[in-house]
């Protein structure tokens, strides 16, 4: 049997053994709906409030501004709509950029078709959002800031701070999905003086389902499920309390040894990237080379398709992910790779490799070893990279 290596931690991670553990006696024993009276009840109730306690504490946040939902998507969805009709006498005008989540992206194009204007901000050559250029985009009638903290697919880590600071000084309500930066980035939520923040379980060790945003108290937001009276009135339905609990200690677990993490992580992405670009030509990194995540890696190599990349990896147990094309199938080149200035020939060449809390040194020299021949076999099969490398004699 081949040997299986996974590098794609930012689609999703696997959770880890004392999540697991942790997570197991409430889906049978500890069974309880934490809405009801009895002692059955009250021990759900008590789990829920240690999972919030143990998430605000790793957001610097207060405990009930942390609000649970079914996921990143969930909240990303919850913040944005939420504002936006909930200030909708004040104004329709929301501020975004072209590099964000789809469950950004496309919850503004939503809100375009029910009357809000939305302004989709550029981004450099790198990723990086110009925080003039957020300063410059604010009208009178300018209600939400929207701006993704750590791209998940070039990794590129935005001046959230200084973003989140404009807002202020203009009185407009700032959110960020913070899903990729939550575990790989010490957020501290009275600092970055943010006021709503999207983060997701199954991005750190946690299950998936389950998710949170942290809503600054007094942030003018509409509820998000209409129902009983869960998470404060504003998230109606029986809670996910498996999910919950192994939500709180996947953070709890994440922020343990964050600064370790942080080091590991950077450690092997620079090595694979170092490696990777001295290995093989016409290779560029796409993404801020430091403003990046920690497991990060995201490189395009000219003259060949990432799909088939993708599956030559595949033959020999490497698991990664395309900058190509999206999930559903379509040919169309990413948007974030559109957006910091690649052709569509080289976005199609394009290969992201994430590292998270199981890779090992191993599994990058295994990276570094097959890669560079699967490159130059494909390349081989490529009339353009023939004429090029015969220029170049
Ligand atoms: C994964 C991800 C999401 C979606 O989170 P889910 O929990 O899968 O719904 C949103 N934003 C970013 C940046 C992500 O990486």
């Amino acid at each position: 049997m081949n040997k299986r290596v996974y590098f794609d931690y930012s689609a999703t991670t696997p959770m880890k053994k004392e999540v697991l553990e942790e997570m197991l006696p409430f889906f049978n024993i500890e069974f309880g709906n934490p809405s009801s009276i009895h002692s059955f009840g009250r021990q759900g109730k008590s789990v829920l409030d240690t999972a919030r306690d143990k998430i605000a504490k790793t957001l610097n946040a207060k405990s009930d501004e942390i609000f649970f939902t079914g996921g990143g998507s969930e909240a990303d969805n919850w913040a944005i709509k939420g504002v936006a009709f909930a200030n909708k006498a004040k104004g329709n005008h929301i501020i975004t950029t072209k590099i964000e989540h789809h469950a950004v992206l496309h919850t503004c194009e939503y809100l375009e078709k029910e009357g809000f204007e939305v302004t989709y901000l550029d981004v450099d050559q790198y990723g990086l959002v110009d925080v003039d250029d957020v300063k410059n985009a604010i009208k009178d009638n300018t209600i939400l800031i929207t701006i993704i903290y750590a791209n998940n697919e070039i990794g590129t880590i935005q001046p959230i701070k200084e973003i989140a600071q404009v807002s202020k000084e203009k009185g407009v309500i700032f959110h960020t999905d913070a899903v990729q930066a939550y575990g790989n980035e010490i957020i501290d939520v009275i600092d970055l003086s943010v006021d709503l923040m999207s983060i997701s379980a199954h991005k750190v060790y946690g299950p998936k389902g389950v998710g949170a945003l942290y809503i600054k108290r007094g942030t003018k937001i509409h509820q998000l499920i209409h129902g009983g009276a869960q998470e404060k009135r504003r998230r109606a339905g029986t809670e996910n309390i498996p999910g919950i609990v192994g939500f709180g200690k996947a953070s709890e677990m994440a922020y343990e040894n964050i600064e370790d993490h942080i080091n590991k992580l950077i450690r092997l992405r620079d090595k694979m990237i170092n490696e990777l670009m001295e290995k093989i030509p016409y290779t560029r990194l796409n993404g801020h080379p430091t403003k990046r995540l920690p497991g990060n890696v995201n490189l395009s190599f000219e003259f060949i398709e990432g799909e088939s990349l993708l599956l030559s990896l595949d033959m020999v147990g490497i698991a990664g992910s395309s900058g190509s094309a999206c999930t559903s199938g379509s040919l169309d080149p990413s948007h974030v790779l559109m957006a910091i200035g690649l052709s569509h020939e080289v976005a199609h060449g394009s290969l992201r490799l994430t590292i998270g809390d199981f890779t090992t040194e191993e599994d990058v020299d295994y990276v570094i070893e097959k890669l560079p021949p699967i490159v130059d076999r494909l390349r081989q099969m490529s009339p353009l990279y023939e004429k090029v490398k015969g220029g170049n004699k």
